[in-house]
């Protein structure tokens, strides 16, 4: 199987028009937001070379602001730096992520020309009313038509979706994430939300005007956007921010460690019940990839509980096997 990689190069809020009320990109990636453009390209330069090459396939992804916010003459002479590493063979594509209303036909014609592959979108909400009380500053018609102009572009697009966000509900949720795949991407990402300090979100949580959501909520509202994704064949690269101090820092909302694997614990045990029916006290015998193992086992019993409680199974036996993820064969046998 081929081996993929992001090399991630943050730009950390830099350009970006806008101050949502959850957003604090110092937080999330540890930087401060300007740099000089030479001590960034030696930077981009020292991350090809010190972690390209040794995938099968890699892309050098600009994450952690908006993109095609900044400077014209620094996004092109980081665009550059990247196409010099492509021709070099150290990374076989480029990919960005930006906001919404920072797409347009020139942007995306000086993409091309760089060899940008893949445009991730942040999305968030398709619910207006969320949008607005979340400051984004721009509405859902932004996503749908600057997602209109990537696809027919020929991009590949990655809609980057939250959960929890102020005034939100699971039923919006489950509506932005059947737009995300309305609009095209073939690829998504889901953060549930954080509340970081310094943030007007953490004020609002102060003053009580937001809630956070507990982790087990989170995990399920998550897996049901998960479920969409993976039913409509749109492949989910992340789950939750990537760790690091300052997000073990956040005081309040979705940052365990380990929310990626329970939420697809959540939709494994699922699609298994589904499939298993109504077991009434017998063995249930779920053959599944040896690399989900841990998906169903670990978390303190939580997804076996939950199979438990779903088919009346009175056991649960999990048998590593050869098999595509989210692909399990399944028996009963009596006790
Ligand atoms: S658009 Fe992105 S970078 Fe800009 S304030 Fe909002 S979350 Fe932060």
């Amino acid at each position: 199987m081929k081996t993929h990689r992001n090399l991630p190069f943050f730009v950390p809020h830099a350009g970006c028009p806008n101050c949502c009320v959850f957003c604090s990109q110092t937080k999330i990636t540890g930087e401060k937001c300007e740099k000089e453009l030479a001590l960034e390209i030696a930077e981009l330069r020292k991350m090809c070379e010190s972690e390209g090459g040794s995938f099968d396939e890699s892309q050098i992804a600009f994450f952690g602001g908006s993109f095609t916010a900044i400077k014209r003459d620094r996004m092109e002479a980081l665009l550059a730096v990247a196409n010099e590493y492509i021709a070099k063979g150290v990374a076989s594509g480029i990919r960005i992520s930006t906001r919404p209303d920072c797409i347009d036909e020139e942007i995306l014609s000086i993409l091309k020309r760089y060899r940008v592959t893949n445009i991730e979108l942040g999305i968030q909400s398709t619910d207006d009313s969320v949008l607005r009380k979340c400051e984004r500053g721009h509405d859902s018609r932004a996503s749908f038509e600057s997602s209109k102009m990537i696809v027919n572009g020929g991009f590949e697009l990655c809609g980057q979706m939250m959960i929890g966000l102020p005034i939100s509900s699971p039923e919006s949720e489950i509506q932005t994430a059947h737009d995300i795949v309305r609009m095209g991407a073939t690829e998504a990402r889901i953060y549930p939300t954080v509340v970081f300090e310094e943030t007007k979100l953490y004020d609002m949580t102060l003053s009580g005007e937001y809630v956070p959501m507990e982790l087990d909520e989170a995990v399920k509202r998550t897996a049901k956007c998960y479920r969409v994704f993976l039913d409509a064949g749109v492949k989910l690269l992340r789950i939750g921010l990537h760790a690091s101090e300052n997000l073990k820092k956040a005081p309040y909302g979705a940052n365990h460690q380990a929310l990626g694997e329970l939420v697809k614990g959540e939709v494994y045990t699922d699609i298994i019940s589904d499939m298993a029916g109504d077991c009434g006290g017998r063995i249930l015998c779920v053959h599944i990839r040896r690399a989900d193992t841990s998906m169903l086992c670990g978390h303190s019993g939580r997804a076996i509980a939950r199979l438990k409680e779903k088919t009346g199974c009175a056991e649960v036996e999990i048998i590593p096997s050869d098999l595509p993820q989210f692909k399990p064969l399944i028996t009963t046998r009596s006790v």
